[in-house]
Formats: structure tokens, C-alpha cells, sequence
């Protein structure tokens, strides 16, 4: 890449930040602030998630926001990356509260998103109910307009679209599957008969241990954030038990005949297969020694850090980056924003459908690139030099690059 483009990817293009003044239950004023940062729109408008938790950051929304510009150029939608996020934990909050900080957020946005602008969907903390109120605000600020198409990841009955909640974990399965097909772990072709551990259980790993399941993979542990479960036997978690537990309890945590172990444990599993589908960070310097996976494939955005990924990958570890494994939800975004501005709805399996399409599409450019890699390392090892994030990265930069050839730069 020239020196310039490589500044001019670095940075994103907008970055926003907005006081919100909430009247709580209790009649308290209390402030919040939300973030929201375009990084690119060289693709297309803005695409990305908004997060509600207590870490959000404008430096995390940031990284996110990039990630998002990545992700969208690796799978080919015509969207450019952007994130927002409240620094606010919805533990502690109701939902008439998550309803003004959501419509206070929305309108102090303003025009800074639009359906042809940036587009938000649910993110950590988020879901369909947050994005029934974004836009619903932003429809009341631009009447007589079709504004669905403002936000995705909607209700069903709001222009949401089919197979959107599960279209994360769905697309996670997807390209693990081709991955493994294309040999990526040898000795590992398939899911069926791995044995899997997942660290976070909502609409990511749920879905995944779900879809994993049914084709005959064993999940042995699953986490949230209060910790998490081990089957007693070893074997396979009763999933619905599981979901029944943390939606009756509100956490994985104590499920009879499982073992109860904290979130470390879980990520130092004997396993074949680790699915981080929680928060970013997760795996670091401290602790990916300890990682025994063969595969770890990134539900979440940024599970592992750059000191990790490179000691995951001297290990041999393999590791399917968040760009691809995850990109299942933005890409059933994108059938979602299509479908608003067409005023159509699709059927389940015909998303199902585009979604492996695309999504095995992405995996195949991503193991040929990798594949392209030279294989004898400067320390003469048989290994190979890089690793798939580093093969994504350069699929996605490259379709950058080529589109910042072909427009030029502004003015
Ligand atoms: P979610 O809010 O539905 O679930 C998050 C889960 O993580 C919960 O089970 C929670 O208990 C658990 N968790 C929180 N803190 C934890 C901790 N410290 N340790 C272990 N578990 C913890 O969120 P989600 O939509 O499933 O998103 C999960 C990850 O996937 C995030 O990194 C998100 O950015 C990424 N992601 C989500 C989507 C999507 O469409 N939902 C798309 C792409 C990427």
C-alpha cells in the first residue's frame, strides 16, 4: 500500500461525541455519553453496531469502527465501516431508561446518520427492541420518509428481517465449517465429533452452540459474564437447560449436572474448537499459553490481542478472524437495508441462502490469499510466515485500496 493510503485508513473520517442528560426513574438527572465514529465511507454509507456497556470508549468505538470498514470490504457489501456506543450498564437500568438514553442518543446524532449516511444495528447490550426505538426517533424527526432502512437488526413486524438475530452465530458456523473443509486444521475436516467451548451466551454464542450442536459437535462449556458451565461428563451441555437457566436465573452459572468454572478456565479448555463470543481482549499475553484449542474463531470483534495472536499462531494455533467469522450479522444487515429501501420481505431460506453463499465466498479468498503466503520463514521453520487474520486484512485492504485508485481522492 502507498504510505499515504495506509495514514488515510488509520484514522476514521468522523468521530462524534454527545452528552446525554437522562431523567431516571427516580426523577435523578443523570449524564451519559455515547460515541458514535464513522471510519470510512469509501464502500458505502457507514455500517456498524452500537454498543451499550461500561467500557465503551471512543478509542474502543474507534477500533470497532475500523474493524467495520475491514469487515465490509472482506465480504463485499456496499457498506464503509462506522460504530457507536453509551458508556452505561443496562444491568442497573430500566427499560423506560434504555428507551430516553437510546432516543436522547438518536436525536443528538441528528442527521449524522441516515439511511444513506450511517446506518446503526444492535450491537453488545443491544437488540431488536434498542433499534424498534432508534428508529422510531429517527422517523419522528423525518416524517413522510421511508426511514427504515435508518437501522437494522429491527423487529420483525418494524421491517426487520428474517433470519437477522441468528445471522452472527449462523455466519460464524458458516465459515468455520468451510475453513475446515478447505483443510485449514489438518486433521480437523468437519464440526461433527469436535469438542467446543464457548465464552458468552447470548445472541453470538448461543447461536452457535445451537447450530454446532445440531450438526453433531460436542459443546462441553459455555460462559456469560458471571462465569461459566462444564458438563459434569465431559461430553455435552443440555442447551436448552442451559438457556432456560440463564433466561430463568439470568446467568449460566449453576446448572445442575454441570461443573461451575470461571471464564479463564473456559479459555484454557482441552478443546478443539474455542469460540470467543463475548468482549474484545479476552485472550492476551497473560493467557494464550494456556489456550489448547486447535481453531479459535472470533464471534466477537477483537477477542485476541496482537501480543496473543502471535503467540497463538508460534503455537500453530489456528485462528479465524472476527472480519470473517462474525461478518454474518452485518451481511444479513445489508439483505435487511435492501429489502427496507425495496419495500420486500424475503423468506428465511432465501437469506439462509445468500448469507452461506457470501459468506463461504469470503472464506475461499481469504484460505487462497493465506495459501499465497511464502511458507519458508525467515527462521528457516516449516511453518507457515503468517497467519488468516493477516490473509483477511490483506483481502479486505486490497478491494480498499483498488476503490481509492478508481475514485481518487477528493477534491
Ligand atoms: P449479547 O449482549 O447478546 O451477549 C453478550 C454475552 O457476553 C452475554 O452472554 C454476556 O453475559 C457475555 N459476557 C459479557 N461480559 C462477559 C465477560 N466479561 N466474560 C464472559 N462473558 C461475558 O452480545 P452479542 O450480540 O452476542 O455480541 C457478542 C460479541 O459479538 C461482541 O463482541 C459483538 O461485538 C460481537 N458481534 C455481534 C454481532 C451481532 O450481530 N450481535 C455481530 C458481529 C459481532
Amino acid at each position: 500500500l502507498e504510505p499515504g493510503l495506509v495514514d488515510y485508513l488509520r484514522v476514521p473520517l468522523r468521530t462524534i461525541t454527545v452528552n446525554l442528560p437522562v431523567e431516571m426513574d427516580d426523577g435523578r438527572v443523570q449524564n451519559f455519553v455515547g460515541y458514535r465514529v464513522l471510519h470510512s465511507d469509501l464502500l458505502g454509507p457507514g455500517k456498524g453496531g452500537v454498543r451499550y456497556h461500561p467500557e465503551v470508549s471512543l478509542e474502543e468505538v474507534s477500533a470497532l469502527a475500523a474493524l467495520m470498514t475491514w469487515k465490509c470490504s472482506l465480504v463485499r457489501i456496499p457498506f464503509g465501516g462506522a460504530k457507536g456506543g453509551v458508556t452505561c450498564d443496562v444491568k442497573g437500568l430500566s427499560r423506560r431508561e434504555l428507551r430516553r438514553i437510546t432516543r436522547r442518543f438518536i436525536a443528538g446524532l441528528g442527521d449524522n446518520i441516515g439511511p444513506y449516511t450511517d446506518i446503526p444495528a444492535p450491537d453488545m447490550y443491544t437488540d431488536a427492541q434498542t433499534m424498534a426505538w432508534v428508529y422510531d426517533t429517527y422517523d419522528n424527526m423525518h416524517p413522510g420518509e421511508n426511514n427504515l432502512p435508518v437501522v437494522t437488526g429491527k423487529p420483525l413486524e418494524l421491517g426487520g428481517s428474517e433470519g437477522r438475530d441468528e445471522a452472527t452465530g449462523r455466519g460464524c458456523v458458516f465459515a468455520l465449517e468451510r475453513a475446515l473443509a478447505l483443510g485449514v486444521v489438518p486433521g480437523l475436516e468437519e464440526v461433527g465429533g469436535a469438542r467446543v467451548a464457548i465464552q458468552g451466551f447470548g445472541e453470538v454464542g448461543r447461536v452457535a452452540a445451537r447450530l454446532l450442536s445440531e450438526r453433531g459437535a460436542h459443546i462441553i462449556a459455555v460462559s456469560d459474564s458471571r462465569g461459566g458451565v462444564l458438563a459434569e461428563n465431559g461430553d455435552n451441555l443440555d442447551l436448552d437447560a442451559v438457556a432456560a437457566q440463564k433466561a430463568e436465573v439470568g446467568t449460566v452459572v449453576g446448572l445442575p449436572e454441570t461443573r461451575s468454572i470461571t471464564n479463564d478456565d473456559l479459555l484454557a479448555l482441552p478443546c478443539d474448537i474455542l469460540i470467543p463470543a463475548a468482549l474484545g481482549g479476552q485472550i492476551h499475553s497473560g493467557n494464550a499459553e494456556q489456550v489448547q484449542a486447535r481453531i479459535v474463531v472470533e464471534g466477537a470483534n477483537r477477542p485476541i490481542t496482537p501480543e496473543a495472536d502471535d503467540i497463538l499462531s508460534a503455537r500453530g494455533i489456528r485462528v479465524l478472524p472476527d472480519i470473517l467469522a462474525n461478518a454474518g450479522g452485518v451481511t444479513v444487515s445489508y439483505y435487511e437495508w435492501v429489502q427496507n429501501i425495496e419495500h420486500h420481505s424475503w423468506p428465511l431460506e432465501s437469506i439462509n441462502g445468500r448469507l452461506i453463499a457470501r459468506i463461504n465466498a469470503a472464506t475461499d479468498r481469504v484460505v487462497s490469499r493465506w495459501r499465497e503466503f511464502p511458507r519458508d520463514c525467515p527462521d528457516g521453520s516449516e511453518r507457515l510466515c503468517t497467519d488468516l487474520r493477516t490473509a483477511a486484512l490483506v483481502e479486505a485492504l486490497a478491494r480498499l485500496a483498488l476503490v481509492v485508485e478508481q475514485r481518487g481522492i477528493w477534491p
